[in-house]
């Protein structure tokens, strides 16, 4: 039956595809039978998933260094014991084999019989080892359900999830997978960011997604207005074929712009540059005629392997990336893992209790003095073939900065010692996304070149609103009086001691926010190459100095509603 579901946009496109519904590993598992001829499948689908869980322990427990790793370490033997434990992997095997339950379903009645043990126990230690049992059971599904989304001949199926992590979008477009629809996340989460720069069609927070989407259901996706139908009717294809020919013309529409400059009406040259995560959106940035690269997050480098990149790897990376802008300036930011950005090689902290709040960006780097070096050498050698600048993640103060220049130096007068090209200038600039280090701009003005606001993470931690937890609505909103500002006093500063100041966070991007950055001063925007146009457009049918007129009006306003007030009225 025809259903309409409603989300986010997230990234945008159109898709026609067939559900895949990837149920979540902690939800309840729906009482399943099956029939004897499936029951050696199932036992077999158990045991590798098993295997891939004790295989998957093996190369975490192997990889683990630092403060933490004997804890860690501790922690994980215990889980392999609990999956080599006969008792378990006995109880399960009969439940397949005489209960005929599915493995999933087995594994669900197995843990809650030992759940029952546990919870009668007196000793809150023994008792709290009911966690590690749900953490073996939960990696034991979720190898079960791996498999399940990598069956083959999913080309032209649209994944249905709870949620999709950044380390996954890659594989799952290699795939062949056209769209995704989740039922949590955020439009500003790494992977929407990344969905985006796949042209991967995703719509999140579509909360009945799960509940209301079967498996092999006709789906149509709208990652532009966050909408998808489910068992789409002969209107609905139709739309569909219609706003396929509607993307294509206004696409066709803004194409007249390459190549425009971008100035405002009244004649103000604004620079455009681009955010950056993989070769193609480089190309696409070239392209379209970004002045430049405003942000290139390298930690995309890092996600989808469980290895560290070598010098050499990330040196030719960095130098395809510098002679892929032919002389546009590449401002490279240095690993930005933690946070939702986890990796698998075992470097960003797991388990943190408020990992948004822990040891992320430039914290983890200045933590790990190999692996920063390593970068920055790569980064320094590739600044010999372009123009390259160094921007600095989740900076809270000077001191950090400073620690990186004095890197910087050492790791340039050793490159230089061993005969490699340096650039005799590099840029150095701090991304300005945690709010003491706005209110504060005035203290880094003389140890940076310039800033980059990075209103995805400002705004997360000025409204302590969790960027990609979808139950807070539009809590978490850049179109907040505070927000604004805070931008308006860090553009400010900006303007007064010289330090070139741009915003490289997702409103960038938005045209519609396009009058409300130039109200408040900006003149450098950095955003996803796909957007580059439209923000273009919006940039030139607006009137700078009217704009400008207009700003105290809109920093008076008291609300979203007086903002959006004021932007209606522009
Ligand atoms: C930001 O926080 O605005 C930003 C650009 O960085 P990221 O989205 O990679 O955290
Ligand atoms: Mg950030």
């Amino acid at each position: 039956m025809r259903l309409l579901l409603s989300g986010h946009g997230a990234s945008r496109g159109n898709a026609l595809g067939r559900a895949r519904v990837r149920q979540p590993h902690a939800l309840e598992v729906v009482e399943q039978r099956i029939g004897a001829n499936r029951v050696e499948g199932e036992l077999a689908q158990l045991h590798t998933a098993i295997a891939a869980t004790r295989d998957e322990m093996q190369a975490l427990r192997q990889k683990l260094r630092g403060a933490l790793a004997k804890e860690v370490g501790e922690f994980l033997d215990l889980h392999a014991l609990l999956l080599d434990d006969p008792e378990l992997l006995r109880g399960l095997d009969d439940l397949i084999r005489a209960g005929r339950y599915s493995a999933d379903y087995a594994l669900r009645l197995q843990r809650d019989k030992l759940a029952a043990v546990f919870a009668e126990m007196d000793d809150a230690y023994l008792k709290s080892r009911m966690d590690d049992l749900d953490h073996v059971i939960g990696r034991i599904h979720a190898h079960l359900h791996a498999r399940a989304v990598d069956l083959a001949g999913v080309a032209g199926d649209i994944l249905v999830s709870d949620n999709v992590a950044p380390s996954e979008l890659a594989q799952l477009q290699a795939q062949g997978v056209v769209a995704i629809v989740t039922a949590a996340g955020s439009p500003l989460s790494h992977s929407a960011i990344l969905a985006r720069s796949l042209h991967l069609p995703l719509v999140v927070g579509a909360a009945k997604a799960l509940q209301k989407i079967n498996d092999g259901d006709a789906l149509i996706v709208d990652g532009g207005n966050g909408r998808v139908v489910v068992e789409p009717g002969a209107d609905d294809l139709r739309e569909h074929r219609e706003r396929l020919r509607e993307l294509a013309r206004e696409q066709r529409e803004l194409d007249r712009l390459r190549g425009k400059p971008t100035r405002t009406r009244d004649g103000v040259d604004i620079v455009l540059l681009a955010n950056a995560e993989s070769r193609d959106d480089v190309a696409n940035a070239h392209a379209l005629g970004a002045a430049g690269l405003g942000l290139y997050r390298t930690e995309f480098l890092f996600l989808q392997r469980n290895e560290l990149p070598d010098e050499e790897e990330q040196f030719h990376h960095y130098r395809d990336i510098v002679l892929g802008m032919s002389g546009r300036p590449v401002t490279i930011r240095t690993l930005d893992l933690g946070a939702d950005k986890a990796d698998r090689t075992g470097l960003a902290l797991q388990g943190e209790d408020n990992p948004a709040l822990g040891v992320r960006g430039v914290r983890l780097s200045l933590s790990h003095d190999g692996v920063f070096d390593t970068q920055l050498r790569a980064i320094l050698r590739a600044s010999g073939y372009g123009p390259v600048r160094i921007l600095v993640p989740m900076v809270s103060g000077r001191e950090e900065i400073l620690a990186v220049r004095q890197r910087i130096r050492r790791a340039r007068a050793r490159l230089r010692k061993e005969g490699h090209a340096v650039a005799e200038e590099i840029a150095l600039g701090a991304m300005i996304e945690v709010p003491a280090a706005a209110i504060a701009a005035h203290g880094l003005v003389d140890v940076v070149d310039f800033f980059s606001i990075g209103t995805n993470d400002l705004v997360q931690y000025l409204l302590a609103a969790d960027r990609n937890n979808e139950a807070l609505g539009e809590l978490y909103s850049p179109l907040h009086p505070g927000v604004l500002r805070l931008l308006r006093h860090v553009i400010r500063i900006g303007e007064e001691s010289n330090v070139p100041v741009a915003v490289c966070g997702e409103v960038a991007g938005d045209a519609r926010f396009a009058p409300l950055l130039l109200a408040l001063g900006l003149t450098e925007f950095s955003l996803h190459p796909d957007l580059l146009l439209e923000v273009r457009r919006a940039i030139r049918n607006s009137d700078r100095a009217a704009l400008q007129a207009r700003v105290d009006k809109l920093l008076q306003a008291r609300d979203r509603a007086g903002i959006e007030r004021w932007l209606a009225a522009v």
